[in-house]
C-alpha cells in the first residue's frame, strides 16, 4: 500500500492542490482559478466548489490511497458561522480594511504595538462584526456563533468539527503563540463587547496536527478512504516557506514578487511593529521577517518580462553600477526603512536601459541585504543561506547580484508552491519534523 498526501492552497487568485507520495515527490497537481470580480456573498459557495473540485480532479488511483489532507488559506480571511457551520455573514477577505472604523476600539483592548492593531487583522474584523455589523443588522445575538479562518472552515467541510484553528492563522486574532493561550487582554476585551458563551473562539492546535478522519459522507462523495485524516492548516505565506526547503535557523526565503518579502528562520522570536516585523511559531523555532514596497512591480513599471530577461543577460553582475537607487512605485516604505515619506530614488537615469536595469536590480538587492541585517540586529539568528521564490527568482543575473550584497549562498527553491508546503504538513503532521536545529 502506497501512501499519498494532499496539500490544498487557497490563495488570492484560486485554489490549487498538490499530491505527494511518502518520498515527497509530486504525483498530481490540480487547480481551480477564481473568476474575477466575484461578489463577497458568493465566496463561500465558490470556496466549497473549489475545494471539492481540486480534490475530484486528482486521478482516482491516488485519491483512493490518500492518508492525510491539509489546507492553507489566505491569512486573515475570516468567517462567522452558526452551529451547523453555515456562514451567517459574508466572509471578510484578507485585504478588506472596513474594520478601520473600529481601530480606536481595538486600541483600547490590545497592547500597543501588537500585530492585531491593523484594519486588516482578524481581530479587527471580529470586532467589526461584533459592533458595527451587529448594530446594523442584529444577527443571531442570542445564538452561538463560531469565528473561523478560511482554512479552518474549509477543513471543517471535510472533517465536520467546528471550532478548531492553528497557531499560524490565529496570530492576527491575538492568540499568544509563545505561551500557547488566548491572552487575558483578548478575553477581557471581547467580554466587554459580547457574551463569550455565545462567541465560540477556535481551540488552537499546532499546524499539521491530525484533527480527525474525514466524515464518511464526504469520503464517499470524493472517493477518498474513510481513514483519510484531516490536519490543521496554515497560512499561504508560511506554506510557501515550508515548500522552499529552508529548515535550519539562519536559512531564509526571499520572495521576489511584486513586492519584496523576507522570511528568516530563527531560534528566537523578534517583533518590531515600527518596521512591521513579527514572528510566527514554527515548532520550536520562529519565522520572522518583513516586507518592503520595493520589488518586481517597480521593474514592471519600466520593463516587460521579456525585456527584463534580455537586458539582464547583458549585465555583468560582478561590476557595480554605482547608481544608488531605492526603487519604489510611490513614496513610503516600512521595512527596512520605516518612513512613510521616503521618496523613490531613481536618478540619475542612464540612457542605456541595461545600465538602468542594473541600477534597479542592485537597488532592490541592497534593500534585501539591509532587511536581513535589520532582522539580525534585532536578534534573529545570523543569516547563512537564502532561497529565492517569486517571478524574480528565475533571473540568474539578479541572483548573482544579490549574492554579492548578501554575502551568503543564494539558491533557488526547488518548490515554491504553497500547496507543496501544505502537502508536507499533511505528510509529517509535526512542524518540528520539517525544521532542524
Ligand atoms: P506576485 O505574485 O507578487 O504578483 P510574481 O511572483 O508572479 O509576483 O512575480 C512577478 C514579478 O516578477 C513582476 O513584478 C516582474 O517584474 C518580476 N519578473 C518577472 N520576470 C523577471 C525577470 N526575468 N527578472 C526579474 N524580475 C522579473
Amino acid at each position: 500500500m502506497v501512501n499519498f498526501y494532499i496539500g490544498i492552497d487557497f490563495g488570492t487568485s484560486g485554489a490549487r492542490s498538490i499530491t505527494i507520495n511518502s518520498q515527497r515527490t509530486v504525483v498530481a497537481q490540480t487547480q481551480f482559478p477564481f473568476p474575477p470580480f466575484t461578489d463577497t456573498s458568493e465566496w463561500v459557495s465558490l470556496w466549497k466548489t473549489a475545494l471539492f473540485d481540486v480534490i475530484q480532479q486528482i486521478p482516482l488511483h491516488f485519491r483512493r490511497q490518500i492518508d492525510a489532507i491539509a489546507i492553507n488559506g489566505t491569512s486573515a480571511t475570516v468567517l462567522l458561522c452558526d452551529t451547523n457551520g453555515i456562514p451567517v455573514q459574508s466572509p471578510i477577505l484578507y485585504n478588506d480594511s472596513r474594520a478601520i472604523t473600529v481601530l480606536e476600539q481595538l486600541k483600547k483592548i490590545a497592547p500597543p504595538d501588537h500585530i492585531v492593531n491593523s484594519a486588516t487583522s482578524s481581530l479587527a474584523k471580529l470586532i467589526w462584526w461584533l459592533t458595527v455589523e451587529t448594530a446594523n443588522t442584529k444577527p443571531q445575538k442570542s445564538a452561538p456563533h463560531y469565528f473561523l479562518h478560511q482554512a479552518d472552515w474549509l477543513a471543517f467541510l471535510l472533517h465536520g468539527k467546528l471550532g478548531i484553528s492553528d497557531y499560524h492563522n490565529s496570530l492576527k486574532l491575538g492568540y499568544d503563540v509563545e505561551n500557547l493561550t488566548y491572552p487575558n487582554w483578548l478575553i477581557n476585551g471581547l467580554q466587554s463587547l459580547t457574551d463569550l458563551e455565545l462567541l465560540k473562539l477556535p481551540d488552537i492546535v499546532a499546524p499539521g496536527t491530525p484533527i480527525t478522519t474525514i466524515t464518511p459522507e464526504i469520503a464517499e462523495q470524493l472517493k477518498l478512504p474513510k481513514t483519510c485524516v484531516i490536519c490543521a492548516g496554515t497560512t499561504d505565506s508560511i506554506a510557501a516557506f515550508l515548500a522552499s526547503g529552508a529548515k535550519i535557523p539562519g536559512e531564509a526565503v526571499t520572495s521576489l514578487g511584486s513586492t519584496l518579502v523576507l522570511k528568516l528562520l530563527s531560534n528566537s522570536p523578534i517583533n518590531h511593529s515600527k518596521y512591521g516585523i513579527y514572528s510566527h511559531r514554527l515548532g520550536d523555532l520562529w519565522l520572522t521577517g518583513g516586507a518592503s514596497n520595493t520589488g518586481g512591480a517597480v521593474l514592471r513599471q519600466f520593463f516587460s518580462d521579456r525585456s527584463l530577461e534580455n537586458f539582464s543577460r547583458q549585465i555583468n553582475p560582478n561590476y557595480n553600477s554605482n547608481l544608488n537607487y531605492y526603487p519604489l512605485i510611490k513614496k513610503g516604505d516600512r521595512f527596512p526603512i520605516n518612513d512613510p515619506e521616503l521618496l523613490p530614488r531613481l536618478q540619475p537615469r542612464p540612457d542605456n536601459p541595461v545600465e538602468f536595469l542594473q541600477g534597479l536590480l542592485e537597488g532592490i538587492a541592497k534593500i534585501e541585504a539591509q532587511g536581513y541585517q535589520l532582522l539580525q540586529q534585532l536578534g534573529a539568528t545570523p543569516l547563512t543561506q537564502v532561497y529565492s521564490a517569486g517571478g524574480g527568482a528565475k533571473n540568474p543575473i539578479w541572483t548573482a547580484i544579490r549574492q554579492r550584497y548578501l554575502n551568503v549562498n543564494t539558491v533557488n527553491s526547488i518548490h515554491t508552491e504553497a500547496a507543496y508546503g501544505t502537502a508536507l504538513l499533511a505528510r509529517n503532521q509535526k512542524l518540528t519534523e520539517l525544521t532542524h536545529h
